[in-house]
Protein backbone atom coordinates (compact mmCIF):
# COMPACT_ATOMS: atom_id res chain seq x y z
CA UNK A 1 0.00 0.00 0.00
CA UNK A 2 0.98 3.14 -0.54
CA UNK A 3 0.75 5.96 1.96
CA UNK A 4 2.09 9.10 0.07
CA UNK A 5 -0.24 11.78 1.10
CA UNK A 6 -2.63 13.24 -2.31
CA UNK A 7 -0.57 16.55 -1.86
CA UNK A 8 2.90 14.92 -2.72
CA UNK A 9 1.29 12.36 -5.29
CA UNK A 10 0.32 15.02 -7.50
CA UNK A 11 3.53 17.56 -6.57
CA UNK A 12 5.12 14.00 -7.83
CA UNK A 13 3.20 13.95 -10.55
CA UNK A 14 3.27 17.40 -12.04
CA UNK A 15 5.70 18.08 -15.10
CA UNK A 16 8.92 20.23 -14.02
CA UNK A 17 8.82 23.85 -15.66
CA UNK A 18 11.67 24.21 -18.01
CA UNK A 19 14.14 26.39 -16.89
CA UNK A 20 13.60 29.68 -19.39
CA UNK A 21 17.58 29.11 -20.72
CA UNK A 22 16.16 25.78 -22.17
CA UNK A 23 14.64 28.23 -25.31
CA UNK A 24 17.79 30.08 -25.94
CA UNK A 25 15.55 33.57 -27.61
CA UNK A 26 16.72 36.57 -29.13
CA UNK A 27 16.03 39.57 -27.06
CA UNK A 28 14.67 40.96 -30.59
CA UNK A 29 13.74 40.33 -33.85
CA UNK A 30 15.91 39.41 -36.16
CA UNK A 31 17.26 41.62 -38.48
CA UNK A 32 19.32 41.85 -42.03
CA UNK A 33 23.09 42.44 -41.47
CA UNK A 34 23.46 46.26 -42.54
CA UNK A 35 24.19 46.62 -46.21
CA UNK A 36 22.73 43.53 -47.05
CA UNK A 37 19.64 43.26 -49.15
CA UNK A 38 16.88 39.84 -49.06
CA UNK A 39 15.78 39.62 -52.65
CA UNK A 40 12.47 38.96 -52.40
CA UNK A 41 9.53 36.91 -54.70
CA UNK A 42 8.79 40.06 -56.44
CA UNK A 43 12.11 41.05 -57.54
CA UNK A 44 12.86 37.27 -59.12
CA UNK A 45 11.80 37.39 -62.39
CA UNK A 46 14.09 40.91 -63.08
CA UNK A 47 17.29 38.35 -61.46
CA UNK A 48 16.16 35.43 -63.39
CA UNK A 49 16.01 37.40 -66.55
CA UNK A 50 19.17 38.97 -66.13
CA UNK A 51 21.73 35.67 -64.80
CA UNK A 52 19.50 34.54 -68.39
CA UNK A 53 20.70 37.09 -70.51
CA UNK A 54 24.29 37.52 -69.37
CA UNK A 55 24.81 33.80 -70.19
CA UNK A 56 23.34 34.50 -73.84
CA UNK A 57 25.31 37.31 -74.15
CA UNK A 58 28.69 36.07 -73.05
CA UNK A 59 28.41 32.55 -74.58
CA UNK A 60 27.34 34.25 -77.39
CA UNK A 61 30.72 36.08 -77.66
CA UNK A 62 32.09 32.53 -76.67
CA UNK A 63 32.74 33.07 -72.85
CA UNK A 64 32.88 30.33 -70.50
CA UNK A 65 30.78 30.18 -67.14
CA UNK A 66 33.44 29.57 -64.49
CA UNK A 67 33.09 29.78 -60.78
CA UNK A 68 35.25 30.86 -57.98
CA UNK A 69 34.83 30.21 -54.14
CA UNK A 70 33.55 33.93 -52.25
CA UNK A 71 36.73 33.02 -50.36
CA UNK A 72 40.10 33.92 -51.32
CA UNK A 73 43.42 33.95 -49.47
CA UNK A 74 43.99 37.57 -47.86
CA UNK A 75 47.22 38.11 -50.06
CA UNK A 76 45.80 37.85 -53.49
CA UNK A 77 43.28 40.62 -52.77
CA UNK A 78 46.33 42.73 -50.94
CA UNK A 79 48.48 42.32 -53.67
CA UNK A 80 46.61 42.14 -56.53
CA UNK A 81 43.82 44.96 -55.50
CA UNK A 82 46.66 47.24 -53.81
CA UNK A 83 47.40 48.14 -50.37
CA UNK A 84 46.44 51.80 -50.73
CA UNK A 85 42.65 51.94 -52.12
CA UNK A 86 39.84 51.89 -50.73
CA UNK A 87 38.64 48.16 -51.22
CA UNK A 88 41.65 47.03 -49.10
CA UNK A 89 42.01 49.87 -46.55
CA UNK A 90 38.41 50.36 -45.70
CA UNK A 91 36.29 47.67 -47.53
CA UNK A 92 37.44 44.26 -47.20
CA UNK A 93 35.54 41.49 -45.41
CA UNK A 94 38.81 39.51 -43.81
CA UNK A 95 39.42 36.48 -40.65
CA UNK A 96 41.53 34.43 -39.31
CA UNK A 97 39.79 30.89 -39.91
CA UNK A 98 39.86 28.24 -37.19
CA UNK A 99 42.89 26.89 -39.10
CA UNK A 100 45.06 29.86 -38.64
CA UNK A 101 44.75 31.04 -42.32
CA UNK A 102 44.23 34.74 -43.31
CA UNK A 103 41.30 34.87 -45.54
CA UNK A 104 38.74 37.35 -46.98
CA UNK A 105 35.70 37.07 -48.51
CA UNK A 106 36.07 38.56 -52.38
CA UNK A 107 35.84 42.35 -53.11
CA UNK A 108 36.05 41.44 -56.61
CA UNK A 109 36.44 38.59 -59.00
CA UNK A 110 39.35 39.47 -61.20
CA UNK A 111 41.96 38.43 -58.93
CA UNK A 112 40.05 34.67 -58.54
CA UNK A 113 39.84 34.45 -61.74
CA UNK A 114 43.82 35.40 -62.52
CA UNK A 115 44.57 32.64 -59.35
CA UNK A 116 42.19 30.22 -61.62
CA UNK A 117 44.29 30.80 -64.70
CA UNK A 118 47.13 29.98 -63.17
CA UNK A 119 45.91 27.44 -60.69
CA UNK A 120 44.35 24.94 -63.39
CA UNK A 121 47.26 25.72 -66.13
CA UNK A 122 45.04 27.45 -68.69
CA UNK A 123 48.14 29.29 -70.22
CA UNK A 124 48.25 25.96 -71.87
CA UNK A 125 44.92 25.93 -74.03
CA UNK A 126 44.45 28.33 -77.06
CA UNK A 127 44.25 31.71 -76.14
CA UNK A 128 42.83 34.04 -74.98
CA UNK A 129 40.94 32.51 -72.45
CA UNK A 130 37.36 34.02 -72.29
CA UNK A 131 35.54 33.47 -68.96
CA UNK A 132 32.38 35.11 -67.17
CA UNK A 133 29.89 34.53 -63.96
CA UNK A 134 28.03 36.21 -61.90
CA UNK A 135 27.48 36.11 -58.56
CA UNK A 136 28.10 37.61 -54.99
CA UNK A 137 31.12 40.26 -53.52
CA UNK A 138 31.55 41.62 -50.70
CA UNK A 139 32.78 45.26 -49.53
CA UNK A 140 32.52 47.22 -46.06
CA UNK A 141 31.06 50.36 -47.61
CA UNK A 142 29.01 53.01 -46.17
CA UNK A 143 25.39 51.67 -47.40
CA UNK A 144 23.00 53.64 -49.37
CA UNK A 145 20.51 52.85 -52.05
CA UNK A 146 22.51 51.35 -54.95
CA UNK A 147 25.38 50.54 -52.59
CA UNK A 148 25.40 47.38 -50.38
CA UNK A 149 27.71 45.42 -48.58
CA UNK A 150 26.63 42.44 -50.41
CA UNK A 151 26.24 43.16 -54.14
CA UNK A 152 26.61 40.98 -57.56
CA UNK A 153 28.17 41.60 -60.70
CA UNK A 154 28.34 40.33 -63.81
CA UNK A 155 31.72 39.88 -64.62
CA UNK A 156 33.45 38.89 -67.99
CA UNK A 157 37.37 38.44 -68.08
CA UNK A 158 39.51 37.84 -71.55
CA UNK A 159 42.73 36.29 -70.31
CA UNK A 160 45.76 35.89 -72.91
CA UNK A 161 45.24 38.67 -75.44
CA UNK A 162 46.31 42.31 -75.50
CA UNK A 163 45.17 43.58 -78.72
CA UNK A 164 42.92 46.64 -78.86
CA UNK A 165 40.02 44.53 -80.70
CA UNK A 166 39.79 42.44 -76.75
CA UNK A 167 39.20 45.78 -74.72
CA UNK A 168 36.08 47.25 -77.76
CA UNK A 169 35.14 43.51 -77.67
CA UNK A 170 34.61 43.84 -73.82
CA UNK A 171 32.84 47.11 -73.79
CA UNK A 172 30.73 46.35 -76.83
CA UNK A 173 29.57 43.27 -74.34
CA UNK A 174 29.10 45.39 -71.69
CA UNK A 175 27.20 48.31 -73.07
CA UNK A 176 25.09 45.47 -75.21
CA UNK A 177 23.97 43.79 -72.00
CA UNK A 178 22.99 47.00 -70.64
CA UNK A 179 21.15 48.02 -74.07
CA UNK A 180 19.13 44.66 -73.89
CA UNK A 181 18.14 45.79 -70.74
CA UNK A 182 16.76 49.22 -72.24
CA UNK A 183 18.85 51.21 -70.02
CA UNK A 184 20.19 53.92 -72.34
CA UNK A 185 23.99 53.64 -71.54
CA UNK A 186 27.22 55.99 -72.65
CA UNK A 187 31.10 54.50 -71.40
CA UNK A 188 33.65 56.72 -70.74
CA UNK A 189 37.16 55.48 -71.63
CA UNK A 190 40.44 56.61 -70.89
CA UNK A 191 44.22 54.86 -70.96
CA UNK A 192 46.15 54.78 -67.99
CA UNK A 193 49.21 53.75 -69.53
CA UNK A 194 52.20 51.04 -68.64
CA UNK A 195 54.27 50.67 -65.89
CA UNK A 196 56.96 52.98 -68.30
CA UNK A 197 54.86 55.74 -69.04
CA UNK A 198 53.21 55.83 -65.78
CA UNK A 199 56.42 56.68 -63.86
CA UNK A 200 56.46 60.08 -65.71
CA UNK A 201 52.94 60.97 -65.43
CA UNK A 202 52.72 59.92 -61.31
CA UNK A 203 56.23 62.46 -61.22
CA UNK A 204 53.87 65.03 -62.83
CA UNK A 205 50.68 64.49 -60.92
CA UNK A 206 52.76 64.62 -57.70
CA UNK A 207 54.30 67.65 -58.93
CA UNK A 208 50.65 69.19 -59.58
CA UNK A 209 49.36 68.19 -55.93
CA UNK A 210 52.11 68.85 -53.53
CA UNK A 211 51.62 72.57 -54.10
CA UNK A 212 48.27 72.31 -53.22
CA UNK A 213 48.54 69.73 -50.45
CA UNK A 214 46.43 71.57 -47.76
CA UNK A 215 43.61 71.58 -49.77
CA UNK A 216 43.34 68.06 -49.87
CA UNK A 217 41.47 65.14 -47.66
CA UNK A 218 43.52 63.06 -45.22
CA UNK A 219 43.21 60.68 -46.99
CA UNK A 220 44.74 61.88 -50.49
CA UNK A 221 47.59 63.94 -47.73
CA UNK A 222 48.39 60.09 -47.43
CA UNK A 223 48.53 58.48 -50.48
CA UNK A 224 50.22 61.56 -52.45
CA UNK A 225 53.95 60.14 -51.50
CA UNK A 226 52.71 56.45 -51.99
CA UNK A 227 50.56 55.98 -54.52
CA UNK A 228 49.81 59.47 -56.40
CA UNK A 229 47.47 58.28 -58.99
CA UNK A 230 44.61 56.75 -56.12
CA UNK A 231 43.80 61.08 -55.72
CA UNK A 232 42.08 61.06 -58.69
CA UNK A 233 39.07 58.40 -57.33
CA UNK A 234 38.79 60.20 -54.60
CA UNK A 235 34.88 61.25 -54.05
CA UNK A 236 35.39 64.21 -51.76
CA UNK A 237 34.28 67.36 -52.92
CA UNK A 238 37.23 69.68 -52.19
CA UNK A 239 39.46 66.97 -53.98
CA UNK A 240 37.19 66.43 -56.85
CA UNK A 241 37.52 70.27 -58.00
CA UNK A 242 41.29 69.69 -57.89
CA UNK A 243 40.78 66.42 -59.86
CA UNK A 244 39.04 68.71 -62.71
CA UNK A 245 42.15 70.44 -62.99
CA UNK A 246 44.92 68.00 -63.11
CA UNK A 247 47.08 67.00 -66.20
CA UNK A 248 45.53 64.66 -68.31
CA UNK A 249 47.19 60.79 -68.09
CA UNK A 250 47.01 60.50 -71.73
CA UNK A 251 49.18 63.36 -72.37
CA UNK A 252 52.23 61.07 -70.72
CA UNK A 253 51.14 58.11 -72.72
CA UNK A 254 54.01 56.39 -74.63
CA UNK A 255 54.33 55.57 -78.08
CA UNK A 256 52.95 52.12 -77.79
CA UNK A 257 50.31 53.21 -75.09
CA UNK A 258 49.16 55.87 -77.11
CA UNK A 259 48.55 53.54 -80.43
CA UNK A 260 46.54 51.12 -78.15
CA UNK A 261 44.53 53.46 -76.70
CA UNK A 262 43.58 55.21 -80.56
CA UNK A 263 42.78 51.50 -81.78
CA UNK A 264 40.23 51.06 -78.71
CA UNK A 265 38.74 54.42 -79.50
CA UNK A 266 38.72 53.42 -83.25
CA UNK A 267 37.00 50.20 -82.55
CA UNK A 268 34.04 51.60 -80.16
CA UNK A 269 32.98 54.32 -82.95
CA UNK A 270 33.32 51.92 -85.92
CA UNK A 271 31.05 49.70 -83.45
CA UNK A 272 28.60 52.85 -82.79
CA UNK A 273 28.89 52.46 -79.13
CA UNK A 274 28.10 55.69 -77.32
CA UNK A 275 31.48 57.04 -75.35
CA UNK A 276 33.15 59.59 -73.63
CA UNK A 277 37.04 60.30 -73.16
CA UNK A 278 37.48 60.50 -69.60
CA UNK A 279 40.98 62.05 -69.18
CA UNK A 280 40.84 61.88 -65.30
CA UNK A 281 39.43 58.04 -65.30
CA UNK A 282 41.40 55.97 -63.21
CA UNK A 283 39.22 53.50 -61.66
CA UNK A 284 39.72 52.93 -57.87
CA UNK A 285 41.92 49.62 -58.18
CA UNK A 286 46.20 49.65 -58.97
CA UNK A 287 46.02 46.94 -61.23
CA UNK A 288 44.51 48.45 -63.81
CA UNK A 289 47.10 49.17 -67.10
CA UNK A 290 46.43 50.95 -70.92
CA UNK A 291 42.41 51.00 -70.76
CA UNK A 292 40.16 51.75 -68.79
CA UNK A 293 36.10 52.08 -68.80
CA UNK A 294 33.07 52.50 -66.96
CA UNK A 295 29.36 52.05 -68.42
CA UNK A 296 27.01 54.93 -66.87
CA UNK A 297 23.39 55.08 -67.34
CA UNK A 298 22.21 57.89 -69.28
CA UNK A 299 19.07 59.78 -67.19
CA UNK A 300 15.86 60.76 -68.82
CA UNK A 301 16.24 64.25 -67.69
CA UNK A 302 19.76 64.11 -69.34
CA UNK A 303 20.47 67.92 -70.78
CA UNK A 304 17.73 69.26 -67.99
CA UNK A 305 20.01 68.58 -65.67
CA UNK A 306 23.42 68.40 -66.94
CA UNK A 307 23.25 64.91 -67.44
CA UNK A 308 22.95 63.27 -63.71
CA UNK A 309 24.47 59.98 -64.28
CA UNK A 310 25.51 56.57 -61.79
CA UNK A 311 28.17 54.23 -63.21
CA UNK A 312 26.67 50.79 -63.41
CA UNK A 313 29.80 49.14 -64.32
CA UNK A 314 33.21 48.99 -65.21
CA UNK A 315 36.47 47.67 -66.10
CA UNK A 316 39.87 47.50 -68.14
CA UNK A 317 43.36 46.16 -68.70
CA UNK A 318 45.24 44.55 -65.88
CA UNK A 319 48.51 42.86 -68.08
CA UNK A 320 50.55 42.81 -65.28
CA UNK A 321 48.84 40.91 -62.67
CA UNK A 322 49.28 36.99 -63.53
CA UNK A 323 53.04 37.87 -63.79
CA UNK A 324 52.27 39.83 -59.94
CA UNK A 325 51.05 36.35 -59.22
CA UNK A 326 54.08 34.28 -60.46
CA UNK A 327 52.64 33.37 -63.69
CA UNK A 328 54.05 33.95 -67.45
CA UNK A 329 53.71 37.68 -68.85
CA UNK A 330 50.13 37.25 -69.88
CA UNK A 331 48.48 40.64 -70.79
CA UNK A 332 44.40 40.27 -70.05
CA UNK A 333 41.27 42.86 -69.47
CA UNK A 334 37.54 42.46 -68.31
CA UNK A 335 35.07 44.04 -66.98
CA UNK A 336 32.17 43.59 -63.96
CA UNK A 337 28.59 45.16 -64.07
CA UNK A 338 26.31 45.48 -61.02
CA UNK A 339 23.83 43.83 -61.15
CA UNK A 340 21.52 45.54 -58.40
CA UNK A 341 22.21 48.91 -59.57
CA UNK A 342 21.08 47.64 -63.52
CA UNK A 343 17.57 46.57 -61.62
CA UNK A 344 17.21 49.59 -60.41
CA UNK A 345 17.61 51.44 -63.31
CA UNK A 346 15.21 49.28 -65.10
CA UNK A 347 12.57 49.83 -62.10
CA UNK A 348 13.43 53.80 -63.30
CA UNK A 349 12.93 53.15 -66.72
CA UNK A 350 9.41 50.84 -66.33
CA UNK A 351 8.57 53.91 -64.28
CA UNK A 352 9.25 56.78 -66.27
CA UNK A 353 7.94 54.47 -69.36
CA UNK A 354 4.69 53.17 -67.81
CA UNK A 355 6.00 50.09 -69.44
CA UNK A 356 7.55 46.76 -68.47
CA UNK A 357 10.67 45.84 -68.99
CA UNK A 358 10.52 42.91 -67.34
CA UNK A 359 7.75 40.50 -68.01
CA UNK A 360 6.76 38.57 -64.60
CA UNK A 361 7.05 35.11 -64.50
CA UNK A 362 4.06 33.97 -66.11
CA UNK A 363 1.25 32.83 -63.74
CA UNK A 364 0.20 28.97 -63.54
CA UNK A 365 -2.62 27.47 -66.22
CA UNK A 366 -4.57 25.44 -63.93
CA UNK A 367 -5.95 25.68 -60.37
CA UNK A 368 -6.90 21.86 -58.80
CA UNK A 369 -9.16 22.10 -56.29
CA UNK A 370 -10.40 19.53 -53.91
CA UNK A 371 -13.35 19.04 -51.71
CA UNK A 372 -13.27 16.30 -48.55
CA UNK A 373 -10.66 14.44 -47.47
CA UNK A 374 -10.72 11.43 -50.14
CA UNK A 375 -10.64 13.80 -53.33
CA UNK A 376 -8.07 15.88 -51.19
CA UNK A 377 -5.58 12.64 -51.02
CA UNK A 378 -6.93 12.09 -54.82
CA UNK A 379 -6.24 15.75 -56.04
CA UNK A 380 -2.63 15.72 -54.58
CA UNK A 381 -2.31 12.58 -56.41
CA UNK A 382 -3.06 13.95 -59.99
CA UNK A 383 -1.46 17.39 -59.16
CA UNK A 384 1.85 14.95 -59.27
CA UNK A 385 0.41 13.61 -62.79
CA UNK A 386 -0.80 16.99 -64.19
CA UNK A 387 3.03 18.24 -63.70
CA UNK A 388 4.59 15.17 -65.21
CA UNK A 389 2.15 16.14 -68.34
CA UNK A 390 3.71 19.93 -68.14
CA UNK A 391 1.11 22.10 -66.93
CA UNK A 392 1.69 24.87 -65.22
CA UNK A 393 -0.47 24.27 -61.56
CA UNK A 394 -1.33 26.44 -58.53
CA UNK A 395 -3.45 24.46 -55.35
CA UNK A 396 -3.56 25.00 -51.84
CA UNK A 397 -3.65 21.56 -50.15
CA UNK A 398 -4.45 23.62 -46.63
CA UNK A 399 -7.73 24.81 -47.67
CA UNK A 400 -10.91 22.81 -47.37
CA UNK A 401 -13.26 25.07 -47.92
CA UNK A 402 -14.00 25.47 -51.81
CA UNK A 403 -14.99 29.19 -51.64
CA UNK A 404 -11.44 30.00 -50.19
CA UNK A 405 -10.07 27.59 -53.27
CA UNK A 406 -11.67 29.51 -55.93
CA UNK A 407 -10.72 32.82 -54.44
CA UNK A 408 -7.10 31.74 -54.31
CA UNK A 409 -7.75 30.50 -57.94
CA UNK A 410 -8.93 34.08 -59.17
CA UNK A 411 -5.74 36.10 -57.35
CA UNK A 412 -3.69 33.49 -58.95
CA UNK A 413 -4.84 34.56 -62.85
CA UNK A 414 -5.43 30.93 -63.79
CA UNK A 415 -7.53 30.00 -66.89
CA UNK A 416 -9.15 26.72 -65.49
CA UNK A 417 -10.38 25.13 -61.95
CA UNK A 418 -10.47 21.87 -62.05
CA UNK A 419 -12.90 20.38 -58.81
CA UNK A 420 -12.33 17.16 -57.19
CA UNK A 421 -15.40 16.41 -54.61
CA UNK A 422 -17.02 13.09 -53.29
CA UNK A 423 -19.44 13.31 -55.67
CA UNK A 424 -16.98 13.24 -58.85
CA UNK A 425 -14.56 10.57 -57.17
CA UNK A 426 -17.33 7.85 -56.69
CA UNK A 427 -18.61 8.35 -60.71
CA UNK A 428 -14.54 8.83 -62.20
CA UNK A 429 -15.68 12.68 -63.04
CA UNK A 430 -13.99 15.86 -62.55
CA UNK A 431 -15.37 19.40 -63.04
CA UNK A 432 -13.50 22.09 -65.23
CA UNK A 433 -14.60 25.78 -64.49
CA UNK A 434 -13.41 28.41 -67.02
CA UNK A 435 -12.39 31.16 -64.55
CA UNK A 436 -13.21 34.22 -67.23
CA UNK A 437 -16.80 33.28 -67.97
CA UNK A 438 -17.38 30.85 -64.38
CA UNK A 439 -18.88 28.42 -67.14
CA UNK A 440 -18.68 24.66 -65.60
CA UNK A 441 -18.59 20.88 -67.21
CA UNK A 442 -18.16 17.60 -65.68
CA UNK A 443 -15.91 15.39 -67.52
CA UNK A 444 -14.97 11.96 -67.51
CA UNK A 445 -11.69 11.87 -65.36
CA UNK A 446 -9.82 9.58 -68.29
CA UNK A 447 -10.70 12.63 -70.83
CA UNK A 448 -8.91 15.57 -68.52
CA UNK A 449 -5.32 15.81 -69.81
CA UNK A 450 -6.18 15.67 -73.72
CA UNK A 451 -9.42 17.91 -72.55
CA UNK A 452 -6.81 20.78 -70.81
CA UNK A 453 -3.64 20.82 -73.33
CA UNK A 454 -7.10 21.36 -75.74
CA UNK A 455 -8.42 23.93 -73.66
CA UNK A 456 -5.28 25.40 -73.27
CA UNK A 457 -4.61 25.38 -76.93
CA UNK A 458 -1.46 23.18 -76.45
CA UNK A 459 -0.04 22.02 -79.54
CA UNK A 460 0.23 17.75 -80.42
CA UNK A 461 -1.97 17.17 -77.28
CA UNK A 462 -5.56 17.93 -78.63
CA UNK A 463 -7.07 14.69 -79.01
CA UNK A 464 -9.56 13.92 -76.72
CA UNK A 465 -9.71 10.61 -75.32
CA UNK A 466 -6.53 9.53 -76.17
P1 LIG B 1 33.82 48.09 -59.35
O1 LIG B 1 34.17 46.64 -59.16
O2 LIG B 1 34.05 48.90 -58.13
O3 LIG B 1 34.39 48.67 -60.58
O4 LIG B 1 32.24 48.14 -59.56
C1 LIG B 1 31.62 47.71 -60.74
C2 LIG B 1 30.13 47.92 -60.57
O5 LIG B 1 29.66 47.12 -59.50
C3 LIG B 1 29.75 49.34 -60.15
O6 LIG B 1 29.66 50.18 -61.26
C4 LIG B 1 28.41 49.10 -59.51
O7 LIG B 1 27.38 48.92 -60.46
C5 LIG B 1 28.62 47.78 -58.81
N1 LIG B 1 29.03 48.00 -57.41
C6 LIG B 1 30.27 48.21 -56.91
N2 LIG B 1 30.24 48.34 -55.59
C7 LIG B 1 28.96 48.20 -55.22
C8 LIG B 1 28.27 48.25 -53.98
N3 LIG B 1 28.91 48.43 -52.83
N4 LIG B 1 26.91 48.07 -53.99
C9 LIG B 1 26.24 47.87 -55.14
N5 LIG B 1 26.84 47.82 -56.34
C10 LIG B 1 28.17 47.99 -56.38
Amino acid sequence: MNFMSRKKKEEKQKMPERPVSDFPRLSKHPQLVKGMKDILPPDQAYWEHIRALAKKIAEGYGFERIDTPIVEHLPLFTIGIGKQTDIIEKEMYSFIDQGGDSLALRPEFTAGFARAYIEHGMQSLPQPVKLYTIGPLFRHDKPQEGRYRQHTQFNCEVIGEGKAAIDAQLILLGYRFLSSLHIKTVVQINSIGCRTCRGTYKELLTEYYRAKRSSLCEDCKRRLNKNPLRLLDCKIETCQQLISKSPPIVDSLCEACRDHFIAVLEFVEELEIPYQPNPHLVRGLDYYTRTVFEFFAVSSDEGTQAGRMSALGGGGRYDNMIEMFGGLPTPAAGFGIGVERAILKIKEVEKASGAKVIEKNPTADVFVAQLGEQPKRRAMVLYEDLLKEGFSLVSEFAKDSLKAQLEIANRSGVKFTIILGQKELLDGSIIIRNMEGGEQEVIDMKKLIPTLHKKLGHINHGKEGE
